[in-house]
């Protein structure tokens, strides 16, 4: 039976700001889930620390709240202990490319079976706004004392260098584009990424709302009205996301050229959609097959760990000689 969205919305008490972007971001993934033929008790979203980890009160799955730029270990864990589930994690920008940059790049790597979605919102909302990683250089949002002194990362490059096989960006405000991203990601056989941009009203005053559909640029001469900056870069171009299988290596690099471009695409016009999708690339369950055959039927969550008698399996005292052999 088609869920509803009373069925994926829990009872808690929302207190993002009026206006937060991060309302976009819920709305949208709480959409994809009534869309999915997918079971709730299977589905795992795991957040990091900030506002955006508060999404996982209030979507009702299992939600697990970790800690500051953990949520890829955890969620990641909780993958590969139980392959059945469908994990989804989040986290911001300060948490995953400040503290947590590290496990974002293996992540990339390793290409497990779920998704990542990130709030993008160039700052620390939670602790007051400070910059964070994806600020741009020369940026004096209102918390800053000075303009950004570092120049920004780009999460659509470094996840491409990383290794990432689905790679997006939407815009919390774009509810339909983003919600269809996210089932697009989450039918995407690898790991999948996108990096969704979110106005933080309350503390980042530079790319608000108002900026991300261009009010500050020269209006449509025919409408007289405000050219969005973000652009689906799918539907209105000739862009194909895909790797298909059997590209040489010439047309592969012509593939990674185009994805490149649009990832340095900044200010003025920025691209939206599915910038790469590589499903030619093994994913890690695949990898422990050929190592566990039985790592599928009988993955760790799923191994008893108590004898009959309620003992443990594992006996402490000779756990390292066990994993010693
Ligand atoms: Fe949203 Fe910013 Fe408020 Fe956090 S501080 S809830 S990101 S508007
Ligand atoms: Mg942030």
């Amino acid at each position: 039976m088609a869920l509803k969205l009373s069925d994926v919305k829990t009872a808690v008490h929302n207190d993002w700001c009026p206006g937060c972007g991060d309302f976009g971001i819920e709305a949208s993934l709480q959409m994809a889930l009534t869309e999915i033929p997918i079971d709730l008790h299977k589905v795992a979203l795991f957040s990091g620390i900030g506002c955006s980890g508060k999404i996982v009160h209030w979507t009702n799955t299992f939600g697990i709240h970790t800690l500051h730029g953990r949520v890829l270990p955890f969620a990641q864990g909780a993958k590969l202990a139980n392959p059945d589930l469908e994990v989804i994690a989040l986290g911001g920008d300060g948490d995953g490319f400040g503290i947590g940059v590290g496990h974002f790049v293996h992540a990339g790597r390793r290409n497990i079976d779920m998704t990542y979605i990130i709030h993008d919102n160039q700052v620390y909302g939670l602790t007051k706004g400070q910059a964070s990683p994806t600020l741009a250089l020369g940026t004096q949002t209102k918390s800053l004392p000075e303009p950004n002194i570092n120049s920004s990362l780009n999460p659509i490059m470094l996840a491409l260098s990383a290794g990432f096989t689905f790679i997006a960006r939407s815009y919390s405000f774009d509810n339909r584009h983003l919600k269809d991203t996210i089932k697009r990601a989450i039918a995407h056989k690898g790991f999948a990424f996108v990096d969704v941009l979110q106005p933080c009203p309350t503390y980042n005053d530079i790319n608000t709302k108002d900026w991300y559909a261009g009010e500050d640029l020269p209006k449509d001469e025919k409408t007289n009205r405000a050219i969005p900056r973000y652009y689906d870069v799918e539907k209105t171009t000739n862009f194909d996301p895909k790797i298909p299988p059997g590209l040489d290596e010439e047309q592969v690099e012509q593939k990674l050229l185009q994805v490149i471009g649009l990832a340095r695409q900044w200010g003025e016009k920025i691209p939206i959609g599915v910038l790469y999708q590589n499903e030619n690339v093994s994913t890690y369950d695949q990898r422990m097959l050929k190592r566990i055959e039985s790592y599928l039927t009988s993955p760790p969550a799923k191994q008893s760990v108590v004898e009959d008698d309620g003992k443990s399996k594992v006996d402490l005292t000779k756990l390292s000689d066990q994993l010693r052999v």
